[in-house]
């Protein structure tokens, strides 16, 4: 083993596809890498039915490439609706009437409980009976590489805890990106994102830190998803007694979507309209109270 000499180093492990528990087959796989992608490609040009196991980011993408490809889709999902945990229960329900409308077969507010290999095909086992598929692609969330830092003793929970100056619990140890859970100042709690803006912008603090530079990580986190024509960007963070306040049409799916705390914006989520929130500024601005459509 090669040994490096270090004066501070950080620690931007990311994380990894959650398997299914007990499956083994080349019919399921996950997405995480770009060879993940290309085998993901050149196994869907040759099947016809595919399952998707999770509603999330990287379900609801890999169910819309697939539909577009001309396969039958099938996702599975523990929620009543599509992304609910990043969108909610009604912007959730405007993803899902949209898969919907792409042919997307949904088996909703439903946990699969294993998948099994015939040889000639994949069975998912679901508490809602069994569905068959040529390919199974899991999108069933991730798990943080933190081996490393348990081995250093660093303190861990669902990620390595930082400070909002991406310090470790050691004494020159920082951490950022996916694997790394920070107090976030403005939330006064610690998160764990996994955007890829969020990542770059916690690395660029992290090494202003290493290198003497007092630098606050406090990112209103943004993100993006494409899926079929259309792109959803979010921006900020809710609660779910947020008020939710709704420009333009979720019926013509050209809207932004205001979450609203204490008469200021804590999040907007856009379809189709990306220069509302295309800027992370736009998240602190105060705001007064609108009308519920306008
Ligand atoms: C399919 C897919 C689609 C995505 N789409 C979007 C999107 O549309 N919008 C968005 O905002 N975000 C998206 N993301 C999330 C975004 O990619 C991540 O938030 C971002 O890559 C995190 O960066 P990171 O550097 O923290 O981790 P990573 O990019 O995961 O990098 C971590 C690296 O560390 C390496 N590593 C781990 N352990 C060790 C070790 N012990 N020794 C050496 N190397 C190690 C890993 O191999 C990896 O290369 C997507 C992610 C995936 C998988």
């Amino acid at each position: 083993m090669r040994r490096w000499v270090y004066s501070r180093i950080l620690l931007a492990t990311g994380v990894r596809a959650r398997p299914i528990p007990g499956v083994d087959s080349d019919r399921v796989l996950t997405l995480r890498s770009l060879r993940d992608a290309l085998q993901i490609r050149d196994r869907l040009a040759a099947v016809e039915k595919v399952v998707v196991l999770g509603g999330g980011f990287i379900g609801c993408e890999a169910a819309s490439t697939a539909v577009s490809m001309g396969k039958r889709v099938t996702v599975i999902e523990r929620s009543e609706t599509l992304m609910q945990a990043a969108l909610g229960p009604v912007l959730g329900g405007v993803l899902t009437d949209v898969h919907r409308a792409a042919g997307v077969q949904l088996v909703l507010h439903s946990v699969v409980q294993s998948v099994e290999d015939t040889g000639s095909m994949a069975v998912v086992h679901t508490d809602r009976g069994i569905i068959e598929a040529d390919l199974v692609l899991v999108g069933a969330g991730t798990v943080p590489n933190v081996e490393l830092a348990l081995e250093a003793g660093l303190e861990v929970d669902g990620g390595v805890l930082t400070d909002e100056f991406s310090q470790t619990s050691v004494p020159d140890v920082f951490a950022a990106g996916d694997v790394a859970s920070t107090f976030h100042p403005y939330y006064g709690t610690h998160l764990r994102v996994e955007h890829h803006d969020t990542a770059m912008h916690h690395g660029i603090s992290a090494a202003k830190n290493m290198i003497g530079i007092d630098d606050t990580f406090s990112e209103v986190h943004w993100f993006w998803t494409d899926q079929y024509e259309h792109t959803l960007q979010q921006v900020g963070r809710a609660r779910p007694d947020d008020e939710l306040v709704v420009r333009g049409s979720l019926d013509e799916l050209s809207f932004s979507a205001f979450s609203l705390r204490d008469g200021r914006i804590a999040k907007v989520i856009s379809l189709n309209r990306p220069r509302t929130s295309s800027s992370p500024a736009g998240c602190s601005s105060p705001n007064t109270r609108r009308p519920q459509s306008c």
